[in-house]
Order: C-alpha cells, then structure tokens, then sequence
C-alpha cells in the first residue's frame, strides 16, 4: 500500500516510511495539488483534514490526533493487515527511496563499533547516500511499534 501525507502529518510519513511503506510527503503545496498525485501515483490519502476531495476517487484514512503514535496507530485500525505487509528499513527515511545494501567494507562512513562487530546489513539510499544499519534504532522501532499495537484496541 503506498501513501501520501501532507506537511502537517510529516512525521507520521516518516514514520510509514521506516516501517517499509511507499510514502510521499507533500511539501507546503495545494490541496488540489495533494489530490492529483494521489490519484496519479494511486496512493492512499492520509490526513487530518477532513477537505472534501471533488470530481476523483481517493482512498482515504482520516487521522485526529495531532501526535505520530497515535496517527500510527489510527492508519493501523484502519487497515489492520497493515502490519504484515511492511518491510522495516527498506526505505530512505530522508526521501523515501528503495534502500540497497552494500558491502561493509566499502561503507563510506565508519560505523560504530557495536555494528561493525555484529555482522549486522547496512544500507544505502540510492538517491541521497543516507547510510542505515540495524542498531539502537531499530530497537526504538520496534518498541514504538508493540506499543502502538498494544494501544490498538
Ligand atoms: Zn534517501
């Protein structure tokens, strides 16, 4: 399922982003603006605003809350197989991008020692040269995750 969120749900975008999800986030552009490339690129409108979509057809998740966890958590009650389909770490946070992995050793940033020890993947956005690897984060991703599922109900 791929999304589309505007400015006031970024964080929320890269959020869905980290949990594996096609997102795009919109900058500070019209509202008719969001609707065209959500019908254009078939993404699923996620957003506070409530603004009628006119003359198209654009799936659509409503969120209230004005905080990430609970957005999340919302766009999950939503579609609750949600959760299964995501792969984690699979996209540039920064840009959205499909992240490739490369050799460790040709890592152009020196990873910490607790990574390079492990034999832990490390990745690399094709775009923006962001580098990931799986460490503290991914624990923070995970916990942040069992709690919004905990909260679910
Ligand atoms: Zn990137």
């Amino acid at each position: 399922m791929k999304f589309i969120v505007t400015q006031e749900t970024a964080r929320l975008g890269r959020w869905l982003r980290i949990l594996g999800f096609d997102t795009r986030i919109t900058g500070s552009v019209s509202w008719e603006k969001v609707v065209i490339l959500a019908v254009r690129e078939a993404r699923v409108l996620v957003s506070r605003s409530r603004r009628p979509v006119e003359g198209v057809r654009v799936a659509r998740i409503f969120v209230s809350s004005d905080r990430w966890k609970e957005q999340l958590r919302e766009v999950f009650r939503a579609c609750p197989s949600l959760g299964k389909t995501g792969q984690i770490f699979s996209r540039c946070v920064k840009c959205n991008s499909a992240l490739k992995e490369i050799d460790r050793r040709c890592c152009p940033v020196e990873l910490p020692e607790r990574v390079a020890r492990r034999n832990a993947a490390v990745k690399r956005c094709p775009r923006c040269g962001k580098i990931y690897w799986k460490g503290t984060h991914e624990t923070k991703v995970l916990q942040a995750l069992r709690d919004t599922l905990k909260h679910g109900e």
